[in-house]
């Protein structure tokens, strides 16, 4: 670990981390974001458009094309940065880990207390009747999926033109004003809420890792530049 991030880590036993597609990038997934030359060759639309509620509903059958494609990884696995922060949980010195990720790679490394801002890909529910899915549904076949009922089968992935779990966002703003150390590492803080929820903290230090500056810079106690798995270390 970064030296001058073990000393806060090392005093503190309230430390809460909110990370963003940085903090997966070193697990292989890319952030769905990021456009390449052959994006336009392959999809008529952009990314935040098919991700959107209305997409959702009006092209189904599109939608499970790009979302099988550019949002489902079911082989990555955690990495040093996932495996730190469950390691410092299990010490009791992380007290929660809020994501923008929807990979369920936290858990995988074994954090326990993970607040999802933006769902899951490993949930899934029947629009109809409610009925929950695992992601193997999703990734068993083509096309669009459906319930044993009839109904279409959409993921609890918060999707563009949806609400936030407002009980998630309570609890993220509740862990962020109370926390010692906020550790904000693999974002850029442009998306929605990051940005706002940083307003909440408080507490003695804010740390920032990212590959590129971000707008919290300014405000940060320790701004560390690079790789989040290389900062963050091992357990
Ligand atoms: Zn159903």
């Amino acid at each position: 670990m970064d030296s001058a991030l073990k000393k806060w880590v090392n005093e503190s036993d309230n430390l809460v981390f909110f990370g963003g597609a940085g903090v997966s990038c070193e697990s292989g997934i890319p952030d769905f974001r990021s456009t390449d030359g052959l994006y336009h060759q392959t999809w008529n639309h952009s990314p935040e458009e098919i991700l959107s509620h209305h997409f959702f509903w009006e092209n189904t059958e599109e939608f499970y094309r790009f979302y099988r494609a550019k949002m489902l990884y079911p082989d990555a696995q955690p990495n040093a940065a996932h495996r730190m922060l469950a390691h410092l949980e299990a010490q009791g010195k992380l007290r929660v880990v809020i994501t923008q990720n929807i990979d369920g790679l936290h858990q995988a490394a074994g954090s326990r207390n993970v607040l999802e801002l933006h769902g899951s890909v490993h949930r899934n529910h029947c629009t109809k009747c409610g009925k929950p899915y695992g992601l193997e549904t999703i990734l068993s076949g083509d096309g669009v999926p459906y319930c044993t009922c009839g109904g279409v089968i959409k993921p609890d992935v918060v999707l563009y033109e949806e609400s936030l779990d407002q009980q998630v966002l309570t609890k993220a703003m509740r862990a962020i004003a109370q926390a010692d150390v906020l550790i904000v590492g693999g974002t850029s803080l442009n998306v929605y809420p990051a940005a706002g929820l940083l307003r909440y903290f408080g507490g003695r230090a804010l740390v920032v890792i990212n590959k590129t500056p971000t707008p919290a810079d300014k405000g940060a106690t320790l701004v560390l530049q690079g790789e989040i798995g290389k900062i963050l270390g091992d357990a």
